[in-house]
């Protein structure tokens, strides 16, 4: 194809491609409330995708988002991706895949992604149908495209559909998505001077809406914030003699759903193929972690560091981390300071509060219930081999890769990956706190 014309193609692709890293909406879900006088607003939740929580932390330190609560860690789900943590947050069933592109095994094929996403008849039952105020599909799309004008172009359709829905709507549930592609093309800055803008209208949507205005904000993961680049994961699946197939027919084939560009992959195959797949994937230049369950419910965690099994009681209460070999999450001193504090049981199994607790300050952030989570009930279809990157590096979609420069990412196990936030004008909510537990402090009324 001649090179103008392949840029062309790219161009169109592109959007497509890139925006699989946010969900977008299913076709607006409007609520109906009855007319009231000037303003019935009382409530404003903003859901803000892929804002991390030291951004929003120093921001506020330095004076913004004056009348807040100091910011909460909100630690997200393992993939640290959209539709998996916003799923959490809202309590929704599991959505079939990581994202909108997945593998479904019934049916042994490639669904979701554009096309079905256009012509599906039923709606996925996802947190979109909470938000009233949200970009279109092809505002996602192209948001990633020209992060900057549309981000500003969102903003003011958030003031513009704030101060109409006022009129009528006590509660208003917003999402603005631009958030996320500023911080994957435009890094640190670019977001900062974005929530420096959405600090300035909110003050001006308060003032319009009288002081007693109630505002709560969320976000769904972190970024780290480091250029990427991509993981040469077909090469290293190829060199082991698995075959990139869209269904599996052998022990050979593997299906990877590509979407975005992001922090983690998903890895679908017959069980018998899962420690292979791992053993193939130790070293791979980015590779931080692999990880896959076996028929008992444990899941091995293999790196170049060593490896381990993680494990929960049947109740999901309590956590064992052992190592077989090395310590691939460098847990030895959570686990002395376990032990230290006799927290863990004659069996090796620690409360998963302590767990929470000791492994906030690690890189590895809630790991042993994460991880538990990825693989078992995070999604309807889970994946067989689930492979964490280390920062600055990035899977997913090839086309995106070859024209658009990322400046950060998300997806991975990594703790920077996963620290979202959670600031409220009124709701005192604990230093740190995971994305399942905001619905208490939310208290929104039903819908
Ligand atoms: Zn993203």
């Amino acid at each position: 194809m001649p090179s103008a014309t392949r840029k062309r193609v790219l161009a169109l692709a592109l959007p497509l491609a890139l925006s699989a890293c946010a969900t977008p909406a299913p076709q607006a879900l409007a609520r109906s409330g009855a007319p009231a006088d000037s303003s019935a607003l009382r409530t404003l939740v903003l859901m803000m995708d892929g804002v991390p929580y030291d951004l929003v932390d120093s921001l506020w330190r330095a004076g913004h988002f004056r009348g807040f609560q100091p910011p909460s860690r909100l630690v997200s789900a393992f993939p640290s991706l959209t539709g998996v943590a916003f799923r959490g947050i809202w309590q929704e069933l599991p959505t079939p895949g990581y994202e909108d592109r997945y593998f479904d095994p019934g049916e042994n094929r490639l669904r979701g992604g554009l096309l079905e996403h256009l012509f599906r008849s039923e709606q996925e039952s996802t947190f979109h149908r909470f938000v009233e105020v949200q970009p279109s599909r092809l505002a996602v799309s192209l948001a990633y495209l020209l992060p900057g004008p549309l981000a500003r172009a969102e903003l003011r359709r958030l003031r513009e559909e704030t101060d109409r829905r006022a009129a009528y709507d006590s509660t208003i549930v917003a999402y603005l998505v631009s958030t996320d592609a500023l911080a994957h093309r435009g890094g640190r800055d670019e977001l900062a001077t974005f929530l420096v803008e959405v600090d300035a209208m909110l003050a001006e949507i308060r003032a319009r809406h009288g002081a007693g205005l109630r505002i709560v904000m969320f976000s769904d993961h972190g970024n780290d914030l480091v250029p990427t680049r991509r993981v040469p994961l077909d090469e290293a699946l190829d060199a082991a003699g698995f075959r990139s197939a869209s269904r599996i027919e052998s022990e050979r084939d593997v299906v990877v759903p590509r979407f975005g560009l992001v922090g983690s992959s998903f890895l679908y195959a017959l069980p018998a193929a899962e420690p292979r797949i791992a053993e193939a994937l130790l070293g791979v230049e980015g590779v931080d972690l692999v990880v896959f369950a076996d028929e008992l419910g444990r899941v091995h965690v293999w790196n170049t560091r060593g490896r381990a099994l993680v494990e929960a009681t049947p109740d999901r209460s309590a956590y064992r981390y052992r190592m077989i070999q090395g310590d691939p999450l460098g847990f030895a001193p959570v686990l002395e300071r376990l032990h230290a504090r006799a927290e863990v049981d004659s069996n090796g199994f620690a409360p998963d509060s302590a767990w929470f607790r000791e492994t906030l300050p690690t890189p590895y952030v809630d790991a042993p219930r994460r991880i538990l989570q990825a693989v078992g009930t995070a999604v309807r279809y889970p994946a067989n081999v689930i492979v964490s990157y280390e920062p600055g590096f990035h899977y997913g979609n090839a086309a995106a890769d070859l024209v658009v420069p990322i400046n950060g990412t998300h997806g991975s196990l990594r703790t920077s990956s996963s620290i979202a936030f959670f600031m409220s004008t009124h709701v005192a909510t604990p230093p740190a706190l995971r994305g399942e537990e905001l619905q208490r402090y939310l208290r929104l009324p039903a819908r």
